[in-house]
């Protein structure tokens, strides 16, 4: 079934951006063998783009098709890039709160806890009470996560010492909402998982209801950015998991929308990203006109996926060997387009132990350590993910890897 009708303002005009029949539906899966990789499931790609509020949306989506459960591994705190941005987010976030009373927390899509306990360890005098939900946690429900120095009724707060922090194995359904609710919640948080809703109005409007009475309590938000996106050409920035990307104007009409008051929306990472705030209470600000959004026209992946073929095969045939750095979905996207037989791309390197000795869907690239370079010998590395081009630069020439290195919507543009 295909959906014409935008998800977040219900407008019916929409443009397709892109169209693909067979994506992986799990991007970080890797599998133990090159065969297993060949076989994974598979499903449909058809990004469309409300001309009214700019929102994208897979149209093929199918969400029972993907279940999040504790084999999901989206981990992406291994650059001191990103860990600089979550450090970021984490000061923000607590400047929101002027003072040095500690706030309660509850986090919507927590992972294994690591932004909870990152935030603890920058500022754990600042944490009261914190929850997080994620379906995919591998603990036992309910389990602290904390640093142990809890403080014990939330009224004798001793300055220096983290407050307790819980993780709990569900999405934020109704049971998730009661346990919630008894932790009186100064601020939800929810990074990268907005784009991964099929009816992201329906998980607004769930949050908002769920922790009831407390028109104080703002909501913050980090998500990809769609303008982002098709500014840099970015087609792999587009897979099956990310069926629902903002952008600025319409994140702020689903907030609105939603209920949410004093909206704000800016965005961070090099601006790939969306980080918006906004209060429970409504306010009596009416959504203004939505911004005209970057024309999808000017994307074409066909395009730029033959200019990247092109590209690649003039390296192979004088004698190159190229790899890609980041096997994150970026770089496994961009492999399974660019090369879906596998013959032009030799490996991906990733700094994830998880990923490395394994090997990605569909195409069965293998993923591969940085040191392994120095056997593969490439003459070409090309970089996934611009933010992290200066430490990838900078570790390849302490290794003296002596390959011509491209980064994607940086060397190009
Ligand atoms: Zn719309």
């Amino acid at each position: 079934m295909i959906r014409l009708n935008c998800p977040v303002c219900g407008a019916r005009n929409s443009t397709l951006v892109d169209q693909r029949a067979a994506v992986p539906i799990l991007m970080h899966n890797v599998f133990s063998s090159a065969e297993a990789a060949r076989s994974c499931k598979t499903g449909e790609l058809t990004v469309r783009r409300c001309d009214s509020c700019g929102f994208a949306w897979n149209a093929a989506f199918d969400p029972d098709r993907i279940v999040y459960g504790p084999g999901y591994d989206n981990a992406q705190g291994y650059s001191p890039q990103f860990q600089t941005h979550l450090d970021q987010r984490i000061d923000a976030i607590f400047a929101a709160f002027p003072g040095e009373k500690p706030v309660n927390i509850i986090e919507v899509g927590a992972g294994q806890g690591d932004f909870l306990k990152r935030m603890q360890a920058r500022a754990g005098h600042r944490i009261g009470r914190a929850v997080g939900f994620d379906p995919a946690w591998r603990g036992s429900d309910g389990e602290r996560i904390d640093d142990g120095k809890s403080f014990d009724d939330g009224k004798s707060f001793d300055k220096g010492k983290g407050g307790e922090i819980r993780m709990y194995r569900r999405i934020f359904d109704g049971e998730a909402a009661s346990i919630a609710a008894e932790i009186d919640a100064d601020l939800v948080l929810s990074r990268h998982v907005i784009e991964h809703v099929s009816e992201p109005m329906d998980f607004l409007r769930a949050i908002r209801a769920g922790i009831v009475g407390r028109p104080a309590t703002r909501l913050f938000l980090e998500t990809p950015d769609i303008d982002w996106i098709i500014r840099n050409g970015a087609f792999e920035d587009f897979f099956y998991e990310h069926c629902s990307i903002f952008n600025p104007a319409s994140m702020a009409t689903a907030l609105r929308a939603a209920g949410y008051g004093d909206v704000a929306v800016t965005t961070v990472f090099g601006d790939q990203y969306l980080w918006a705030m906004a209060r429970f209470a409504k306010d009596d600000a009416q959504p203004g006109e939505p911004k005209p959004a970057t024309p999808a026209e000017a994307f074409s992946t066909q395009t730029l996926v033959s200019e990247w073929q092109g590209r690649i095969d003039a390296w192979r045939e004088a004698g190159g060997k190229v790899v890609l750095w980041g096997a994150g979905a970026k770089g496994m996207t961009f492999a399974q387009i660019v090369d879906p037989t596998g013959g032009r791309i030799a490996a991906i390197v990733d700094m994830n132990p998880g990923k490395q000795g394994k090997f990605i869907g569909v195409t069965g690239h293998a993923v591969v350590t940085p040191e392994a370079l120095h056997a593969i010998a490439p003459t070409h590395i090309v970089i996934m993910n611009p933010v992290y081009a200066p430490e990838i630069r900078a570790m390849l020439a302490a290794n003296a890897i002596p390959a011509s290195l491209l980064t994607l919507h940086e060397d190009l543009t």
